[in-house]
């Protein structure tokens, strides 16, 4: 899957949506699924990096992308329907979604966790993706090929020192995936997992300090198990957590 060659039109009229499409991971896979064909939506929640997305991937005439801001953290369910009516009257349709904003949150021993530091992390990494999820869920059902990836961590596994917020949250994302591809199993929509693996972002940067970001993967190199997993060539593979640099 990591050696995938995509063809040019993977994504041709497919419309998928993107959160944390501003930066990092997230800015890659928009401009990489636009390269490949799709209309793409770009959710964040700074407008300026939103745009800068959106105007790299005219310049480079690719399909028009659109931008919703949103902030993860405060949005209630009534937002994402907001939302998912807005995707449903400019589009009519929903292809894909890529669930990769997050946030890691200051690591600490566990018995220091702070109670709100602790609530944010979760509202953004947790309850947003599964508010979102539930909201877009009767737009999906009407595309018996869709697909929806979620972005776990190897701390989403097997629990750290010191990570305890952040791998609480990726664990709790690989049991959404989980749950949702047996409920629609046989039913088309594919739910599937993805572990970056250590890429060169401000978030990595965040968690190792002192690391050289020239001996990480750029995440341009990490896009072909974005793109099989959104693509049909991956149709049929659903409840799987993959790893883009596997050990
Ligand atoms: P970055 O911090 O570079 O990017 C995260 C993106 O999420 C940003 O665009 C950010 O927006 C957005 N975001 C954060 N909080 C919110 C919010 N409240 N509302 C809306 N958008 C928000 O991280 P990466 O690109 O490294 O991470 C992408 C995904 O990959 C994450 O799920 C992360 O957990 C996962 N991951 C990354 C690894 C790595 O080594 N990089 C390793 C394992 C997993 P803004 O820029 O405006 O803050």
């Amino acid at each position: 899957m990591n050696d995938y060659k995509a063809p040019h039109g993977l994504l041709e009229n497919k419309v998928v949506l993107v959160t944390g499409a501003g930066d990092g991971i997230g800015a890659q896979a928009a401009h990489t699924y636009a390269r490949h064909g799709a209309t793409v939506i770009l959710l964040g929640r700074t407008v300026s990096k939103l745009e800068k997305v959106y105007d790299s991937i005219v310049e480079e005439g690719l399909p028009e992308p659109a931008i919703i801001p949103l902030d993860l953290q405060g949005a209630t369910p009534n937002h994402y329907q907001q939302m998912t009516q807005t995707i449903k009257e400019q589009f009519g349709k929903l292809d894909g979604v890529l669930h990769n904003a997050s946030v890691l949150g200051h690591l600490s021993a566990f018995k220091d966790i702070p109670a709100d530091e602790w609530r944010t992390v979760m509202e953004i990494n947790v309850n947003g993706t599964v508010f979102m999820t539930q909201a877009l869920l009767p737009l999906l059902e009407q595309n018996d090929k869709a697909s929806v990836i979620f972005t776990t961590s190897s701390v989403g596994r097997e629990g750290r020192s010191f990570w305890g917020t952040y791998a609480a949250s990726k664990f709790a994302t690989e049991g959404i995936m989980q749950t949702l591809a047996d409920e629609y199993r046989n039913k088309g929509i594919r739910f599937n997992c993805i572990n970056p693996g250590a890429t060169r972002t401000n978030m990595r940067a965040q968690a190792f300090p002192a690391e050289d970001p020239d001996t990480l993967k750029t995440p341009a190199q990490i896009m072909p198990l974005y793109l099989y997993l959104m693509g049909e060539d991956s149709e049929g593979i659903t409840g799987t957590s993959v790893d883009c640099q596997p050990k």
